[in-house]
């Protein structure tokens, strides 16, 4: 056996086989593949081989369009069939919510590029004649939507990847990884020990026990799933063509031909954990006993949606696990805190995902970086604070839920709470409705007396609307407070800090005293982080970003760290308030014994506010006058009290995220993970108005922030007022001008200050005109749009500043 690699993938199930023949696609010859017996012998073997492109992020959509589109090519490379059967699907909608779902899918699709259509129930009759259509209202029909075969193709990918010069070891257990002080990987096999430069963990049903071989934990569970095949139906085989399939959400069910017969699976509400306490290393090709009674209910709704399952035999019961993360989406990505390790884990629909999670991989690892904003399959997104306990019932969820509507003011309630801030039970009492971010509790709005203290999930307005508005209008005209705490905060420190900031920072670097805002750029240009950097002292400084991106950014300043310069993630160590509106000036000075009326707007002050040390910044996301006080958690309490006495004589009212995110498009203001991401660069997004071209720092992502900054890009960051009835734009909705799409909304909502319908988008940068109409297409309907030159707050940021 081979005894030393550049790459060691662990797991021959249809993503390790993907990982490996992306390496050698992408140029890596020197690779090997080490599976414990078989090919195939997890939970690949018995897959039902469905692929679809649908899923609720863009980003995933489109690499499962690669996905599918890859088969074809795997084909001629290696002259073996992936067995396709480009049948096309359909998804039906039994009630207006779904409906509305597939009108917001189709029109993603739309600048996408897929060739998706609604289509009316007339038409699924024609499409599907199997389907009962009682209470059907509609369906989405996808001309990619087909099935293979699992083994073929898995197989595939190993041929291809042997061809480009990889090893694949079969009948050979990885028994350990250790790591080496120079980031590389001893892999410890039954048949010997392999020196790895880089490990990839696709142990699939086992990647939880193959990541504690490197001392981690990646957050998946195994779920069990079922699906049947009928003996043959005359329905189906005197058709001249194959059936396609069909998605009936309502009864969680997916089906399509199999031979002469149908094949059906269910997404069950009784399902259940497999493998609890660990995956049992002699499990492989054997499969679960049947289990009719849990997917009873289903099976009742299907002889009602499919009456011609009714007469049909069963043929064979199809009963296996497979893994799932959290949120359903795929763990990919260098593993936080090791180094060189690679996960390719919880890939919950391996035919579907499996080639994007193969391509991103090996991009990732021998390009620096994936060529699109990859975060919802991110190992990244969950933190060191997700555990085993919080894992499986948020993965039970997500399996009861796959076929459900996801709306975009969604609150899943799975373990939760989980992660609270010393403000909980105040705020709770004060009638906060809660949301959650990264695990942790956050208020989105405060409900009053006789307001339901639940957010119906929609895609129109919701009955958050009046809270959202009374909390604005708070700011707006007296003071709101809300908390910090769900910002992730670092503190870098030593003689070197401000050397090492100025080149992971594309910003100017503020003095001591001050604060600036800055983008950090990755080598391509693109925006990784939308940062606040207060200088505390010359060797001290204090970032704020996204709360959710704290195990992304901290993995990006540890590859880039420097002698000098040490990181410390404090997300959880400082929490505080921030006071926003015309009178917060006043509460400030009524809580501090200290001049405030010098703090100019960009200042970082230490002050003592009642009786806690605090640091306090000028500067808010309300675009109003405003000022973050930051503290000790232990502290946090009494701050509040001090402030909330204070406030009560200033009109102060307590404001939440909803209220947040509409007081910022007032002011244009973009926002971490819509405007800002790694799909878009600075110059993209705006703001590139951030970046110091002055600065003599080689900073990264600058020769293409200079290139961009010769030639601009031909998109821009554009904001319209909509003519909106009843529906905001949420992200993705195209954008219409003369006619044809030329853009898409990367957020948007109701601005409850000057009542407008406001959509942020992306679009031509020469049609980015002021006065530009155009038309946002917000389920289903073409909404009149104009484009707006300048804030509708407070243009000139008198307020904000004065
Ligand atoms: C009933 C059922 C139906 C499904 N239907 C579909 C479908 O229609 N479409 C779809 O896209 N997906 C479907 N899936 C899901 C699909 O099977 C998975 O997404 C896919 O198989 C995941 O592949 P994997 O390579 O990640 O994991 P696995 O297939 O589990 O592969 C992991 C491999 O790693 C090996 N391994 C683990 N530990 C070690 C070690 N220590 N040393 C060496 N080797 C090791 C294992 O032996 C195994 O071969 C279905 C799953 C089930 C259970």
């Amino acid at each position: 056996m081979k005894t030393t690699t550049r790459v060691c993938v662990i797991g021959g199930g249809v993503v390790g086989c993907s990982v490996l023949y992306h390496l050698t696609k992408l140029g890596w010859s020197d690779v090997m593949l080490i599976e414990r017996s078989d090919l195939t012998s997890g939970s690949t073997w018995h897959a039902a081989g469905g692929f679809h492109t649908l899923n609720g992020d863009t980003n995933m959509a489109a690499l499962q369009g690669y996905t599918i589109r890859l088969y074809k090519e795997l084909e001629e490379i290696t002259g073996m069939s992936c067995g396709l059967h480009h049948v096309g699907g359909v998804t039906l909608a039994d009630n207006p919510d779904r409906f509305d779902m597939l009108l917001a899918e189709r029109a993603k699709h739309r600048y996408m590029g897929l060739e998706t259509a609604i289509v009316t129930p007339d038409e699924i009759a024609k499409i599907a004649p199997i389907v009962n259509l009682e209470g059907i209202l509609g369906g989405l029909y996808d001309p990619l939507d087909g099935h293979l075969d699992p083994s073929g193709t898995t197989h595939a990918y190993a041929k291809a990847a042997r061809m480009g010069g990889a090893v694949i070891e079969t009948h050979c257990k990885v028994l350990e990884t250790n790591s080496r002080p120079d980031g590389s990987w001893v892999v410890v096999t039954e048949k010997g020990t392999i020196h790895a430069e880089h490990v990839v963990n696709a142990g699939g049903l086992w990647a939880r026990e193959v990541a504690a071989m490197a001392g981690t934990y990646l957050p998946l569970h195994p779920m069990e799933h079922q699906y049947i095949v009928t003996d043959d139906i005359a329905a189906i085989y005197e058709r001249d063509s194959e059936h396609p399939h069909v998605m009936d959400p309502a009864g969680e069910s997916y089906l399509r031909q199999e031979g002469r017969g149908l094949c059906i699976g269910f997404y069950e509400q009784p399902c259940r954990p497999w493998a609890v306490d660990g995956t049992p290393w002699d499990f492989g090709h054997e499969l679960l006993p049947d289990d009719f009674d849990k997917i009873g209910d289903s099976i009742e709704f299907a002889y009602r949606r499919f009456p011609v399952l009714e007469s049909a035999g069963v043929k064979s019961v199809i009963h296996g696990p497979f893994t799932f993360a959290p949120d359903g989406n795929p763990l990919v990505g260098p593993v936080p805190g090791l180094r060189n390790y690679w996960s390719a884990c919880g890939v919950m629909a391996g035919f579907s995902q499996g080639g994007g999670v193969g391509l991103t991989l090996a991009q990732w690892m021998i390009e620096g970086e994936p060529e699109r904003d990859v975060r919802a399959m991110d190992v990244a997104r969950f933190g060191g604070w997700i555990t085993p306990g919080y894992t499986r019932p948020k993965v039970v969820e997500n399996y009861q839920k796959r076929f459900s509507v996801s709306y975009p003011n969604e609150e899943l309630p799975a373990a939760r709470p989980n992660r609270t801030t010393p403000m909980y039970d105040i705020f709770d009492r004060m009638g906060a409705v809660w949301g959650q971010q990264y695990g942790l509790e956050v208020a989105n709005y405060f409900a009053v007396e006789g307001e339901p203290r639940y957010e119906t999930p929609s895609f129109r307005r919701s009955d958050a609307f009046d809270a959202t508005a009374r909390e604005v209008k708070a700011v707006r005209e007296a003071v709101g407070i809300n908390e910090v705490q769900n910002f992730g905060k670092y503190l870098v420190t030593g003689p070197r800090a401000r050397d090492w900031l100025d080149r992971i920072m594309a910003g100017r670097i503020p003095a001591p005293g001050r604060l600036s805002l800055t983008p950090m750029l990755s080598e391509r240009g693109k925006v990784i982080g939308d940062f606040t950097v207060s200088c505390l002292t010359p060797e001290r400084y204090q970032l704020t970003a996204s709360y959710g991106a704290q195990a992304y950014h901290l993995r990006w300043f540890l590859r880039h760290q420097e002698d000098g310069a040490s990181i410390e993630n404090i997300s959880d160590k400082r929490t505080g308030f921030q006071i926003a509106g015309p009178r917060a000036r006043e509460v400030l000075q009524a809580v501090t014994r200290s001049d405030v009326s010098d703090i100019a707007f960009m200042d970082v002050r230490a002050l003592v506010v009642g009786m806690t040390d605090c640091l306090v910044q000028r500067v808010s996301y309300t675009g109003d006058l405003g000022y973050e006080i930051y503290c000790d958690p232990m502290a946090q309490r009494q701050l509040w009290q001090t402030l909330w006495d204070a406030g009560q004589s200033f009109g102060m009212q307590p404001f939440g995220m909803r209220a947040m995110m509409s007081l910022r498009l007032d002011r244009f203001f973009g926002s971490w993970g819509a405007e800002f991401s790694p799909d878009y660069s600075a110059a993209e997004c705006g703001l590139d108005r951030f970046i110091s071209f002055r600065k003599n720092t080689d900073f990264i992502g600058r020769s293409v922030a200079e290139a961009e900054r010769a030639t601009p890009p031909d998109r821009c960051l554009a904001v319209f007022e909509v003519d909106a009835e009843g529906a905001d734009a949420h992200g993705y909705e195209p954008v219409w001008i003369d006619g044809t799409v030329q853009g898409f909304c990367t957020s948007g909502g109701y601005a409850h200050h000057t009542g407008m319908s406001v959509a942020m988008a992306l679009i031509p940068r020469d049609k980015a005109q002021a006065g530009l109409r155009a038309e946002i297409e917000i389920l289903g309907k073409m909404r009149p749009a104009t484009l707006l030159s300048e804030p509708v707050f407070d243009p000139k940021g008198a307020r904000m500043r004065g």
